[in-house]
């Protein structure tokens, strides 16, 4: 299977690696849309939020637990924004389960009509 996040997981592709453990990675984004941009995975392939399931759900735990984490290094006591992109609709790019960090300014309402 050819996935770019599968590739950052193993090393294959290289990303500004923010942190990680076992089981999951952060790393920049690299077309950032604020002042802070990151991408949150699990390192196994999850394809979207439909994959989530019982047996894989502790995961989804440890990067949020993670994200509260690096918020907080990053300095994100204003506030920020956990955005995570779901199939065609939801404008999901990378078949990979991610979830973006998105802060270090105010930020307006996306488009949700
Ligand atoms: P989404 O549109 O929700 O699937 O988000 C995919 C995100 O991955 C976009 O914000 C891209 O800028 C980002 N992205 C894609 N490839 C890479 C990469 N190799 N390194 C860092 N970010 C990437
Ligand atoms: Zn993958």
């Amino acid at each position: 299977m050819d996935c770019i996040f599968c590739k950052i997981a193993n090393g294959q592709v290289s990303a500004k690696k923010v942190y990680e453990n076992k089981k999951i990675l952060a790393f920049q984004d690299m077309n950032p849309v604020a002042p802070v941009h990151i991408l949150f995975i699990p390192k196994e392939h999850i394809c979207c939020i439909n994959d989530i399931n019982i047996g894989n759900s502790e995961i989804i735990g440890n990067i949020f637990c993670s994200i509260a984490e690096i918020a907080r290094k990053m300095g994100l006591g204003k506030g920020y924004r956990v955005i995570s992109n779901c199939g065609e609709d939801g404008g999901q790019t990378v078949e990979h389960l991610h979830f973006h960090l998105i802060g270090g300014k105010k930020l307006g309402w996306p488009g949700v009509d």
